[in-house]
């Protein structure tokens, strides 16, 4: 699960990390009472969306102005103006995609006078096992792009979490970054600040960038990107209540309600498999054929007539599925729930798109006969090369 920028702020504060003061708003007739409550003399105007580069984003519409998602604003005038431009307005970054995000909520600070941007994050390391730090001198910019092009820039290590974390490891983060006297013992309670927040909070993935150092001497997070372990968000009703349902896919949220693993993707083949493998596999199939899969769709081992009826449902609320390809391999779930469940589910949501229906497994012949005699127009296949060759033909037979 992903946060907002001043929500991952507001949980790093009480582990002592060093940010500027903020005022989150919703509406624009609150910039104001909220640059005076920060007093100036530069504010950062922050637009709060779950993706990165708002800074050089693009906004859609001509009315909020061209200079980003992330705005310097040097009087109380200024914050109002750009609040009431940015707040409703719909970015676009390299994250977002085409579409963008709308802008409802955001993040005014106090400006800092910088001297020199980081980067700075914590993850976990899956071939570690450990959280790794991984840090650089080249802050501010695309991470991603310093790592193809040099490489040496990006000083990366993991802590041991028998020791937890150590002043040595304080003292390499200072030493990549060319800090020394006060910055340097700055980064080192930085270090086992955000360590600590990381592991308390049952963190994926914390991202400072920039991490900068003012003029003043002061080391302090500027930007702050968080995620979240979702298999222990249970044990976390604090950072549970932070999640943002209108960033996220409402077929995801769907799909969560009834434990089925589901992934939008864009592609117009709709699919409904158990098994993340076969799912995997049915996907590649797919794009063997010709075309692209709209979802990745793992209904799961244990999945029942109502899970299927769901899963179903938000398979043909997309729009952008023009066939769909159902493919199940019966074990522990058998054929004939299957079949009764995609009867139930055509009859109550109609079909407007071709179906072509690929079991195998236990009671294979039950399912296939449930399905046959439903009087439902679903194309029956006989193993998965068939069923992905069917699909793709009746698909752009009906184009
Ligand atoms: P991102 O573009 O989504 O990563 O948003 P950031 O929070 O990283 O902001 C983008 C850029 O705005 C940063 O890299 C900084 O260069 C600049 N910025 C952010 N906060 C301040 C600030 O307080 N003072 C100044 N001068 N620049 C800032
Ligand atoms: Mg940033």
């Amino acid at each position: 699960m992903n946060i907002h920028e001043y929500q991952a702020k507001a949980v790093l504060q009480p582990f002592g990390v060093s940010l500027s003061k903020g005022v989150a708003i919703l509406k624009a007739s609150d910039a104001e009472a909220a640059a005076k409550q920060l007093g100036g003399p530069i504010w950062v105007v922050k637009s709060q969306i779950h993706a990165g580069g708002r800074g050089k984003g693009k906004f859609k519409e001509a009315t909020a102005g061209d200079k980003g998602g992330v705005r310097l604003a040097k009087s109380v005038e200024e914050v109002k103006q750009y609040a009431a431009e940015m707040l409703g307005a719909t970015l676009v970054t390299i994250q977002t995609g085409p579409a963008g995000k709308q802008v409802n909520r955001l993040y005014i600070e106090d400006g800092s006078d910088i001297d020199k941007e980081f980067y700075l994050s914590l993850l976990v390391d899956r071939v570690t096992s450990r959280i790794s730090f991984v840090v650089s001198t080249e802050g501010g910019m695309n991470i991603e792009d310093v790592a193809h092009d040099s490489p040496e820039k990006i000083i990366s290590f993991s802590v041991d979490p028998a020791t937890g974390v150590m002043g040595h490891h304080g003292r390499t983060v200072a030493k990549a970054l060319g800090l020394s006297g006060d910055l340097a013992k700055q980064a080192e309670r930085l270090v086992a600040q955000l360590y600590s927040a990381f592991i308390s909070k049952d963190m994926e993935m914390l991202e400072i960038n920039p991490l900068v150092v003012t003029k003043q001497g002061e080391l302090k997070c500027l930007d702050a990107k968080m995620s979240f372990d979702g298999n222990a968000l249970y044990r976390h009703p604090d950072i549970a209540a932070l999640r943002d349902e209108t960033e996220e896919d409402a077929k995801e949220i769907e799909a969560s309600k009834y434990d089925l693993n589901y992934v939008t993707l864009d592609g117009t083949i709709g699919c409904m498999v158990n098994g993340a493998g076969l799912a995997m596999a049915t996907m590649d199939i797919i794009k063997l054929y010709g075309m692209t899969p709209a979802n990745f769709l793992d209904v799961g081992g244990g999945a029942n007539k109502e899970k299927v009826t769901a899963a179903f449902k938000i398979i043909t609320a997309d729009p952008n599925v023009k066939g769909i390809l159902i493919n199940i391999f019966g074990g522990i779930m058998k054929c004939d729930i299957i079949a009764e469940g995609v009867v139930a589910a055509v009859k109550d949501v109609g079909l407007k798109v071709p179906l072509v229906v690929r079991l195998e497994g236990t009671n294979v012949d039950a399912g296939k006969k449930i399905i046959q005699e439903s009087g439902l127009n679903v194309l029956s296949a006989d193993d998965l090369d068939d069923a992905a060759q069917k699909i793709v033909k009746a698909v752009k037979e009906a184009a």
